[in-house]
């Protein structure tokens, strides 16, 4: 079989990716190797009638001229409030903090809205447009170039060193200038390190929460299952054939160019170029036989750190999850139950190896606004444990699991004291059991990880940063790749976009 085009991977970057592509006239074929469509965002149902509508549930940062572009509206794609972020403090109180409007319930960070506002713009394009070339070629990249440059020239110099303050300083840095510690510093952490390595008085991991902060907008209804059903009906309208339960085992490559891929059972599907998802090492050093590598990209590829840093625990309850006897229903959750310092503590363990004896918890009960979820009177309680290392002293065993369960349940323990009683079924993924599951290197939540020489020219590496790669025909447009991970789709469209130039 031949086509123009073959997409490795059904996450919702393939899935946007084939839908541009095919939208522009290419013949696409995708190639998901699980059963299902979604990747990370596939719904999962970890126990008889308990279901996640993903391993992750945050979908705010899809982004509108996305769904524009591809007119996800009209596949049944909408837009819903943001949940509140309850924090349960220590005491018997909780922080009640609305993420499209923060200051409502903590005034002092009214004045950090502001200075968001002033660089948003700016932030935007950076990470909406493929990172720049500094070796331009044609009339469209030197008014590129110029437009960008202009850009950064209109915040005049108060709100650009304002930027250049907030990009390379520590969250902790950050947020102290605008807000004391404790519930706030739980409550926005979470979405400073998703993905990063370090804990939140690193350098550069403000950076992350300034991003979020300037691209969120509602999330989907349905989350990230509601999202995989509409892309998958755009794609199948505009033309994309889909195949599922197959994995593609190898790229194909002579001459220095793409031929197309060879999938496990031996098939070979030619095609004039390739569009990988799946994450840059899984592309590069499992796909690509090494021998069409060079030795430099070949180290850089290697080089590329990838370690998973998070846990999943899926509890199956019976009753509420009502923290401090919160009112109902509450939906999203954060607790590290010490702030800056607790949360820390929880990072500091992946550097020694270690399951920290206190991960900081980003829980989301997603039965609370889709009873559909859950049996009747129960809730589906999921739970993204920070401080779980992929390189485990031990590696990830049945005891290394049931210890991280232990670990979690003991501490909400301490914000919801009926919970061990409530759990009638659970399952607990170890950054390993995320990899070998999902293909995902390192069980990594963002691909690669977040940190300021991961980013932007850099990531995944400089030779396929603007998502053509060394091998001709090849591309990549998954979360490894400019902007970053998450569910963006930015990845997807952007490759898509340069691919179809190519052409
Ligand atoms: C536990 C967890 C929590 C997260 N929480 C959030 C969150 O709250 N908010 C947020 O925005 N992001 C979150 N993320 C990150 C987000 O899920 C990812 O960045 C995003 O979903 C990845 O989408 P993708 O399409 O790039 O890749 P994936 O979803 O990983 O899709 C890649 C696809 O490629 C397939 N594949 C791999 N190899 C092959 C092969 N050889 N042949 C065929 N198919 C192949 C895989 O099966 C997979 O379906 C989280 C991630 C994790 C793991």
């Amino acid at each position: 079989m031949s086509t123009d085009v073959v997409v490795i991977g059904g996450g919702h970057n393939g899935l946007t990716a084939a839908t541009y592509l095919a939208r522009s006239g290419a013949g696409v074929l995708l190639i998901e190797q699980q059963s299902q469509l979604g990747g990370l965002c596939a719904p999962r149902e970890f126990s008889a009638g308990f279901t996640v509508p993903g391993l992750l549930h945050d979908t705010a940062c899809f982004r509108d001229w996305i769904v524009k572009d591809l007119g996800l509206s009209e596949f049944g794609l909408e837009r819903q409030k943001p949940s509140v972020i309850a924090v349960p403090d220590s005491g018997e109180s909780i922080l009640l903090l609305d993420p499209s409007d923060p200051a409502q319930a903590v005034p002092d960070l009214a004045d950090w809205r502001k200075e968001i506002a002033a660089v948003r713009t700016v932030i935007r394009d950076l990470v909406d447009q493929p990172p720049l070339s500094l070796e331009p070629s044609g009339v469209g990249s030197y008014l590129e170039l110029l437009r960008q440059g202009f850009g950064i020239f209109r915040l005049g110099d108060r709100d650009f060193h304002t930027l250049a303050r907030i990009l390379p300083t520590s969250l902790e840095d950050w947020l102290l200038r605008h807000t004391s510690d404790g519930p706030v510093a739980e409550a926005l952490a979470a979405d400073a390190l998703f993905g990063s390595f370090t804990g939140p008085k690193a350098a550069g991991t403000a950076a992350n929460l300034l991003i979020r902060e300037c691209c969120a907008g509602e999330p989907i209804s349905g989350g990230p299952a509601g999202l995989i059903a509409a892309l998958e009906t755009a794609a199948k309208a505009a033309g994309v054939q889909i195949r599922t339960g197959m994995a593609v085992q190898q790229i194909e490559v002579s001459g220095g160019r793409v031929t197309g891929v060879r999938l496990e059972d031996g098939e070979l599907l030619e095609s004039r170029a390739v569009l990988a998802t799946c994450d840059p090492k899984t592309t590069f050093m499992r796909l690509v036989d090494p021998a069409q590598n060079t030795l430099s990209f070949e180290t850089r590829v290697n080089n590329i750190r990838s370690r998973g840093t998070a846990g999943k625990i899926h509890l199956a309850v019976k009753g509420a999850f009502n923290p401090n006897g919160s009112p109902e229903p509450l939906e999203h959750i954060r607790y590290a139950g010490g702030g800056f310092n607790a949360i820390e503590r929880a990072f500091d363990a992946l550097k020694y190896n270690q399951i920290s004896e206190s991960p900081y918890l980003d829980i989301w009960i997603p039965s609370a606004s889709n009873p559909s979820l859950a049996p009747e009177g129960h809730h589906v309680v999921s739970i993204l444990a920070y401080g779980a290392p992929f390189e485990l002293t031990g590696g990830w065993d049945d005891s290394a699991r049931e210890r991280l369960t232990e670990i979690v349940l003991s501490k909400l323990n301490e914000i919801a004291p009926a919970i061990q009683d409530q759990v009638v079924a659970m399952e607990t993924l170890g950054p390993a059991d995320i990899a070998a599951a999902y293909g995902v290197t390192g069980g990594q939540l963002g691909h690669v990880e977040y940190a300021l020489d991961q980013f932007h020219v850099m990531r995944p590496a400089p030779e396929c940063a603007r998502y053509a790669t060394p091998i001709a025909g090849l591309f990549v447009g998954g979360s490894g790749s400019h902007p970053s991970g998450g569910v963006t789709g930015v990845p997807g469209a952007l490759s898509a976009k340069q691919l179809e130039q190519a052409l």
